[in-house]
């Protein structure tokens, strides 16, 4: 069975795409801040790691405990301040923190996860970002501002689009997908999507990745997102 790894798997869409994995038999090594928080997470994981994706520290040494091959790395940890404050009202810190988690975070953690997913049979990154990172949709009527959360995985997707063009010649098979809106603490409640919709759509997307898609941006039903 392949060896999935997912980052911030604590709750939200994390934590559904550990369950999802493990009821079909998957191993998943998911991680969390605190592994107090993670008591749900624990009863479907084989294994819960403690990692922040903003601490070098914890990083490198949560690497060195990850000795396995890892066939699927999905980076999903992220963070979304800010929410649609306009200019003069703009904490410019959690711009900062935002683009720590959501845009630093991921690069971080696959350069530290490299050797384990060169090491696996699949060969599979994702990172879940955003369609609030597409350049295009901000002609969208809604969440014009969101400046932090927007910027950042904006950021994200031009890091993963160009670690796609440096690893295609390994074999990885790179992919920006976004879960839609999901019923998360991050989603809120009025989101049409359940965490459980939202995994298994891209559960599925992620199984039928193949090298010809390599640096695409599609959503959790495989429909392509304008960049
Ligand atoms: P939640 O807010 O429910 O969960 C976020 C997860 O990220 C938590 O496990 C949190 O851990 C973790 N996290 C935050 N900061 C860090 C950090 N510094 N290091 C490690 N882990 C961290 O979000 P969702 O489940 O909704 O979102 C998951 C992904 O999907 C994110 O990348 C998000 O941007 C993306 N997304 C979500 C959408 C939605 O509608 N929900 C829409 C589009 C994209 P802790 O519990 O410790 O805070």
């Amino acid at each position: 069975m392949p060896t999935y790894l997912i980052t911030g798997a604590n709750r939200g869409i994390g934590l559904a795409l550990a369950k999802h994995l493990a009821a079909r038999g998957d191993t998943v090594i998911a991680t969390a801040r605190e592994q107090g928080k993670a008591t749900e997470l624990a009863e479907v994981a084989s294994r819960v790691e403690e990692l922040d994706v903003t601490d070098p520290a914890s990083v490198s040494a949560f690497a060195e405990r990850v000795t396995e091959p890892i066939d699927v790395l999905i980076n999903n940890a992220g963070f979304y301040p800010n929410r649609g404050e306009p200019l003069d009202q703009i904490d410019t810190e959690a711009i900062l923190r935002a683009f720590d988690v959501n845009a630093v975070g991921p690069v971080r953690v696959t350069r530290a996860l490299l050797p384990r997913l060169r090491a696996g049979g699949h060969k599979k990154l994702v990172h879940i970002t955003s369609v609030m990172g597409s350049l295009r949709s901000v002609d969208d009527a809604n969440q014009k501002r969101s400046i932090a959360y927007r910027a950042s995985k904006a950021a994200l997707n031009m890091a993963a689009l160009l670690l796609s063009n440096e690893l295609e010649p390994e074999g990885i098979i790179s992919a920006m997908l976004h879960p839609g809106w999901v019923q998360t603490d991050m989603g809120g409640g009025k989101a049409p999507l359940t965490t459980e919709q939202s995994a298994a759509g891209l559960v599925k997307v992620i199984d039928g990745l193949k090298p010809r898609d390599n640096g695409c941006f599609r959503d959790y039903q495989g429909k392509k997102i304008p960049w």
